[in-house]
């Protein structure tokens, strides 16, 4: 924060011009905005010497190179899941870097760069679970966790029809995990990087079902019709999945 505010103002001949120049600094200065909800590790997390201030993960490292590809300093907004596609719709952020599955819902509202990465839903249970072996299973009285908003919140409540008062929604994965490791909760419907990377910190275990869960493509949201951003978005993505660097994020932030 401070170091663009010097950079700024010594650029800046006078008070007035440089409080111009601020207004202006939102989304075409020289930052390029990125939405994301800092709770969905690897792909977003806050750390003490993150990639970005406080902020690291693969979404976090793809950004960046579409940034520093268009020639402009990254910046992370955190906000909850649910607010993301409203923010990049009204401009508040220029892109969605949130292992945001692109959905014929979500289409209606934002553009999707191609897909950069594939995932599909798990269950993360009590390591010593032994009643809950496929999606079907949670129909049986379970108590199940999402996190609002996300594909995990529709297959749960829509596909499972699991009765509300069956349903814990909480902002962040970890929430609902943690209930499920003090016994609250009987399952955490979540993506399965995220399953994995929760599960293994707090000692419980994922229990697959991909006749179930079907797979999930990760993309980039761009404001609807915002063409010259998705080009730049899509060069990066290429290049990043040709040289190989977006398997070595995922084995390096998995680890
Ligand atoms: N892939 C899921 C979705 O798009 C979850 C994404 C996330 O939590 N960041 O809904």
């Amino acid at each position: 924060m401070k170091k663009g505010l010097i950079k700024v103002s010594a650029i800046c001949a006078s008070a007035l011009i440089c409080a111009a120049a601020l207004t202006g600094c939102g989304n075409d200065g020289g930052k390029l905005v990125m939405g994301t909800n800092a709770a969905f590790p690897p792909f977003e997390f806050t750390t003490s010497e993150g990639l970005v201030g406080e902020f690291d993960g693969i979404d976090v490292a793809i950004a960046s190179e579409i940034a520093s590809d268009m020639g402009k300093e990254l910046e992370v907004a955190d906000m909850d899941f649910d607010g993301l596609i409203a923010a990049v719709s009204t401009g508040k952020v220029d892109m969605v870097a949130a292992g945001m599955t692109a959905t014929d819902g979500r289409r209606k509202n934002v553009d999707f760069s191609d897909t950069y990465f594939l995932a599909s839903q798990v269950m993360v249970v009590a390591a010593d679970n032994t009643d809950i072996t496929k999606a079907d299973d949670l129909k049986n009285d379970k108590k199940v966790g999402v996190v609002l908003g996300y594909t995990g919140d529709n297959i749960v409540t829509d596909d499972l029809q699991i009765p509300e008062d069956k349903i814990t929604r909480a902002n962040r994965g970890l929430d609902v995990v943690q209930e499920v490791k003090n016994g609250k909760l009987d399952a955490v419907v979540i993506d399965s990087a995220t399953g994995k990377a929760l599960a293994e910190k707090n000692g419980l275990k994922v229990v697959e079902d991909p006749d179930a869960f079907e797979t999930e493509e990760y993309a980039i949201a761009v404001k609807k019709g915002n063409t010259e951003l998705l080009d730049k978005i899509n060069a990066t993505l290429a290049e990043l999945k040709a040289s190989g660097k977006i398997d070595e994020l995922a084995v390096k932030y998995n680890q």
